[in-house]
């Protein structure tokens, strides 16, 4: 049986008083919350959020972190800085990073690893664009993104790994993949996994992103292979986000 996740990508939105109201918003109304919830903040914010949700069951996540341990990389944050800050997750791979920032799945492949490598859980997404999908693609580019790291770390590597599906042209555009559109890749992503380890593939958790939002995440999460959300915008609202987690 695998756990229900919700993840919230704050991006890069985020000051001290907000993240002060959000937090304090999800404090009190995480009665009732059975799902695991993660909330991924930008890097000044770390420090904050550790201390807001210390002993609270809410975990910590960041957005993006650099491949190397240590070093000459002026501006960059490593696997071990966002450990310092108390977070276990990190987000990576995702699309805004391969589009605006040019990261490819082999620098995704080494960014996961070096996750894996402070013992930080990295939060996997994937996703094919609108073209992609259109001109009949989705299945190749998932698996692709997905072989990337399997290649690189191995299977047994997804032991410690969630997988998030993101459509590229589901987020932030209101527009979401239907329950059946995402089943059937979160299914195939499965599959794929199962083709190196059967086990690995069941317990493998793999989120839904993409314009997820209160009125569409139950009929999402009730799809058989949908594990949860990573959600961005709706995140940002600690009544949506609360509503988000109940339906898983
Ligand atoms: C995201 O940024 O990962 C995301 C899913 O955003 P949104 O929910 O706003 O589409």
């Amino acid at each position: 049986m695998r756990k229900t996740i919700v993840a919230g990508n704050w991006k890069m939105n985020a000051s001290k008083e907000s993240v002060n109201n959000l937090i304090g918003g999800l404090l009190s109304g995480m009665g009732g919350v059975a799902t695991e919830v993660i909330v991924c903040a930008p890097f000044p914010y770390l420090s904050q959020v550790e201390s807001l949700i210390s002993g609270s069951s809410i975990m910590l996540g960041a957005q993006n972190l650099n491949a190397n341990p240590k070093g000459a990389f002026t501006g960059e944050v490593s696997a071990n800085m966002i450990k310092d800050f108390g977070a276990q997750h990190v987000i990576v791979g995702h699309s805004e990073r391969r589009s605006l920032y040019g990261e490819t799945s082999a620098v995704v492949a080494e960014k996961t690893k070096a996750a894996l490598d402070a013992d930080l859980t990295p939060l996997l997404c994937v996703g094919e664009s609108l073209e992609e999908r259109e001109s009949g693609n989705t299945e190749a580019v998932v698996e692709k993104q997905i072989n990337a790291v399997i290649n690189l770390l191995g299977i047994d590597a997804f032991d410690g790994i969630i997988i998030a599906y993101e459509p590229v042209w589901a987020i932030g555009t209101g527009l979401t993949a239907t329950p059946e559109q995402a089943q059937s890749v979160h299914l195939f992503i499965r599959n794929l996994l199962a083709g190196s380890n059967e086990r690995i593939a069941q317990k493998t958790p793999i989120l839904y992103g993409g314009s997820m939002n209160a009125g569409n995440a139950a009929d999402l999460m009730s799809c058989s292979d949908i594990d949860g959300g990573l959600i961005g915008g709706a995140a940002l609202k600690a009544d949506d986000f609360l509503q988000i987690c109940k339906a898983g």
